[in-house]
């Protein structure tokens, strides 16, 4: 505590002063200090009110089903980006498909997407995206007419979204935030997907993206309670006939635990319990549970580094059901079942890795292990980030068998640098880069340079 009350005060008096990297930063406490539970809740509430939010429900009525569900979602990002001084852009993200097992009628898929541009020209072409799907489903997925709640799938990672995206709204961020909520989810990904195509095909550089779906449940059908964390799936090797040559490079060195979208969730894991106590982020190296699916794997198809987060006990009685009771036992997706609290601290996750993302430095480039001779040293080079603010780079490694960061050495503003008597053969090694306000980046595996 006396280190970060030094910090601050040097950073006070002494703008120029640099801090040292990895010191929290208050920026990004502030934002994480101002989620609030009471909107949330609210914002959850006010989604359950459309009565359904199903894909083929009515777009027309003013009162119920998806279009007025997406029209209030627009109105209330507009309205944070106006009290956060206007910077935000939010608009309708339109896909048009004619049909499908799910979707039995030409059907136009709308997603609310807000844009929060980033200030540093550097990083202003690397966005973020977070998402939440806002369209439900009773026990029939094309079922547009009945009760269709959806107050944890998935009002809740809806909510998430719009509540970071208003608490972010008056800051200024080095890298572009995208705060978006998909429809066409139950349909089979098509508003996700719809986004990440467009987005590859204009060659929008996305370095990261998390979905939050169903983060709301904290009681499972036994009774079980657990508040206490978050699960976050981050896949490994992609399930493809053919990969590309960026992941058969560092298979040759076993890196299949160090591509780019296992070492976005090591930094989300770090930042999330950095900032938010007493709460755990689970990772689990897998792309998704059994039998389910997210908006997370269009992005992941594109070749994003890409990830969901769900709540770690789940209750299928209140998850695509009709609204019921059955000897007793009450079915559906209702906002009874949902843990408001729960859900904040979701929400404050994802906006200390969104704004640790936007803030840092992007994954340092052509990071390279040399591999000229036999020996017991390790040296690392790569090529100079193009952030005028860099302070320098931090080499982490760890042993081939754990899962996080053990080690680490800053280095200074250099581009190689070796590690004496610590043998590239024994550790997975990474490489990040820092900023002056002390942020770092997400590490990059190093390929092998040969002479
Ligand atoms: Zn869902």
């Amino acid at each position: 505590m006396r280190r970060k009350l030094t910090a601050l005060a040097a950073a006070i008096a002494l703008p120029a002063a640099a801090a040292a990297p990895g010191t929290p930063n208050p920026e990004i406490a502030a934002i994480v200090a101002d989620i609030s539970p009471a909107r949330i809740e609210a914002t959850i509430r006010q989604l359950v009110a459309f009565g359904t939010r199903n894909s083929l429900s009515s777009v027309d009525d003013e009162k119920r089903g998806i279009g007025a569900a997406r029209r209030w979602i627009k109105s209330r990002l507009e309205q944070c980006s106006r009290e956060g001084g206007g910077r935000m852009q939010v608009a309708f993200d339109e896909h048009l498909v004619q049909g499908g097992s799910r979707v039995p009628r030409p059907t136009n898929f709308v997603n609310v997407v807000a844009t929060l541009p980033g200030t540093q020209p550097e990083s202003a072409q690397r966005h973020y995206v977070v998402s939440g799907h806002y369209d439900s489903m009773p026990s029939s997925p094309i079922d547009g007419e009945k009760d269709a709640p959806g107050a944890n799938d998935d009002a809740s990672g809806t909510a998430v979204s719009i509540e970071v995206a208003c608490a972010m709204a008056k800051h200024k961020l080095d890298a572009t935030l995208v705060f978006m909520t998909v429809a066409g989810e139950e349909q089979g990904l098509y508003g996700s997907t719809g986004f990440a195509k467009a987005a590859k095909e204009r060659g929008l550089e996305i370095a990261g993206m998390f979905t939050n779906d169903i983060v709301g449940n904290t009681r499972s059908a036994d009774g079980a309670v657990d508040r206490s964390r978050l699960r976050l799936f981050a896949q490994g090797v992609p399930a493809t006939a053919t990969l590309s040559d960026d992941v058969v490079s560092a298979l040759r060195t076993s890196g299949e635990n160090d591509l780019p979208t296992r070492q976005l969730a090591r930094f989300v894991q770090e930042q999330g319990e950095r900032y938010v106590r007493d709460f755990k982020v689970d990772v689990i190296w897998r792309r998704d549970r059994y039998l389910r699916g997210g908006d997370h794997f269009p992005f992941l198809e594109a070749g994003y580094p890409a990830l969901r987060f769900t709540e770690p006990v789940e209750d299928w009685r209140h998850q695509h059901q009709d609204v019921r009771v059955e000897n007793g036992v009450q079915f559906g997706d209702l906002p009874e079942f949902v843990d408001f609290a729960y859900v904040a601290n979701v929400a404050r996750v994802n906006a200390a890795a969104l704004a640790a993302l936007a803030l840092g430095p992007a994954v340092p480039k052509d990071v390279e292990m040399e591999a000229f001779k036999l020996e017991n040293d390790t040296t690392l080079r790569w090529k100079p980030n193009g952030e005028p603010d860099i302070a320098g780079y931090r080499i982490v490694w760890r042993a081939t068998t754990a899962p996080t960061w053990q080690f680490s050495r800053d280095v200074g503003n250099v581009t190689r640098y070796t590690l004496e008597h610590i043998s590239k053969d024994d550790f997975m090694f990474g490489v990040q880069a820092y900023d002056r306000d002390g942020n770092v980046s997400v590490a990059a595996y190093p390929r092998p340079a040969r002479r």
